[in-house]
């Protein structure tokens, strides 16, 4: 059989190393409206460089904050790091496309082609930079699937700085692997929530044998790193520092499809914290949002964590134990934990704040999607295509098959790009579940998203 290839397009599409991009584009730049700033929970104060600065790495908190320039020049330590593992292809789905007999082309960006498997070493690699170059001991995180912390496991031991990793503990329990992958890089990995820290402790005492969530992880490593002398706590997805770092993506996906001469239709990425989409769709939002181009975007989450689908648009707590600044950012509320059935990452409460932003705006779309529906694209995408994807990149896989399948109906050869952020070599249990024909879906009902979204935070002004 042939593989049916357009000869002037290749199956993938690399860019030469001296092509990858030496500046990050902060999108922020080109909004007419900034997305809301960072605020002090009780006083309802925008959060200033002072304030992030002592739970940030104080360039990472400027960062933060810059809402104005445009290119961020990427540093060259951090440069060359990327040169270990980047630039990453630009893939045409020939046999994706074959499979469902669509006239659409299907393009993938693949982040997945390094040790901790996703997108998150781009932005793990530069904060291990900033908190090294600050002269900091180290540096402390929480981790869910495991992803996040492999990465900046990955990054510290590059720079020689002291990682600690608090892991929600049904992970670290579920995921010894992973767990092996990050001491192997040298972190130091505590199941959470953990009696190291006082707000674990209290977590602990007021809900006895709880397997732990995202919310209060991230309450434990804020506390580590304020209460250490010399770290600070850095994050892998949501804030706007890392959006920046990740539209290294996105910038190559552009360039990779101008030098083929190809103009995407529809750019679509999951989204647990809004990190890879933020990134992948940075370039081309910024040219929509200064006229010079069009095109949709389309944002995929699970149905049981529906953020965009389902949430409010409010600022809220970040993590679990109140203990960071709020953010404004559609959410379902910081006690919001998905069903325990929920197989595959992206179950954080809340959404980046740019990409809130713009999917209120109308700039943006979102679609929710079950898990087996997921798993089924999965499962194609991989018998097709041969990589195993990661079950939150096939979020994205599914919608790009959706909007294949539409294009086939309307007969349009419209150009799909997505976002395959990683690999599913550590979820196999979830494959597992799939595989046996027990995995479940599991939608929230309104009930259980009010018992959440009623516990919202007294909303500050934000014209103050
Ligand atoms: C963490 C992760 C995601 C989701 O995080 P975002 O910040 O929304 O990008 C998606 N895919 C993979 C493989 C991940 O590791």
């Amino acid at each position: 059989m042939s593989a049916g290839t357009d000869p002037s397009i290749p199956y993938k599409t690399y860019l030469a190393e001296a092509e990858i991009p030496t500046a990050w584009y902060n999108v922020r730049a080109d909004m007419p409206k900034k997305p809301a700033p960072l605020c002090i929970p009780g006083t309802g104060q925008k959060a200033t460089l002072d304030d992030l600065s002592h739970v940030f790495c104080t360039e990472l908190a400027r960062q933060e904050l810059d809402n104005d320039t445009p290119w961020i020049p990427i540093p060259a330590p951090i440069h060359d790091f990327y040169k270990m593992y980047r630039p990453s292809p630009l893939v045409r789905a020939y046999f994706l496309e074959r499979a469902l007999g669509t006239p659409a082309h299907i393009y993938y960006k693949f982040e997945g082609n390094n040790t901790s498997g996703s997108h998150k070493l781009n932005s793990s690699i530069a904060q291990a930079y900033y908190a090294k170059a600050q002269g900091l001991k180290g540096v402390t995180t929480e981790t869910g699937a495991g992803q996040w912390g492999t990465a900046l496991a990955m990054a510290c031991s590059f720079f020689s700085l002291d990682c600690k990793v608090y892991m929600v503990k049904v992970s670290y329990e579920q995921k010894p692997f992973r767990r092996e992958v990050m001491r192997t890089y040298g972190a130091a990995v505590t199941p959470s929530p953990s009696d190291t820290t006082q707000v674990g402790r209290a977590i602990l005492a007021a809900h006895p044998g709880t397997t732990g969530s995202l919310g209060c992880a991230i309450s434990e490593a804020v506390e580590a790193a304020v209460t250490h002398e010399g770290y600070r706590y850095v994050l892998g997805s949501v804030l706007n520092q890392v959006l920046l770092h990740q539209s290294i993506i996105g910038l190559e996906a552009k360039a990779a499809l101008d030098k083929l001469g190809v103009k995407a239709d529809v750019i679509i990425g999951c989204a647990g914290g809004g990190s890879n989409l933020g990134g992948l769709i940075a370039p081309f939002m910024g040219q929509k949002l200064r006229g010079e181009a069009d095109y949709r975007f389309i944002a995929v989450e699970p149905a049981s964590c529906p953020s965009f689908t389902r949430g409010k648009y409010a600022y809220d707590f970040c993590d679990t134990g109140h203990i960071c600044p709020l953010a404004k950012m559609y959410t379902l509320g910081s006690d919001f934990i998905p069903s325990a059935n929920h197989a595959g990452g992206l179950r954080y409460h809340g959404m980046s704040s740019i990409l809130s932003e713009l999917y209120d705006e109308g700039l943006m779309e979102a679609r929710a999607v079950e898990q087996t529906s997921v798993f089924e694209a999965a499962q194609l995408f991989a018998r097709v295509e041969g990589t195993l994807p990661a079950p939150e990149s096939s979020h994205a896989i599914r919608v790009a098959i959706d909007e294949a399948l539409r294009c086939k109906r309307e007969n349009k050869a419209e150009n799909i790009v997505f976002g395959l952020t990683g690999t599913g070599f550590f979820d196999l249990t979830a494959y597992q579940q799939f595989n046996d024909g027990t995995m479940k879906d599991f939608i929230p009902t309104d009930a259980d998203l009010a018992r959440s979204l009623d516990q919202l935070p007294v909303q500050p002004d934000e014209n103050a």
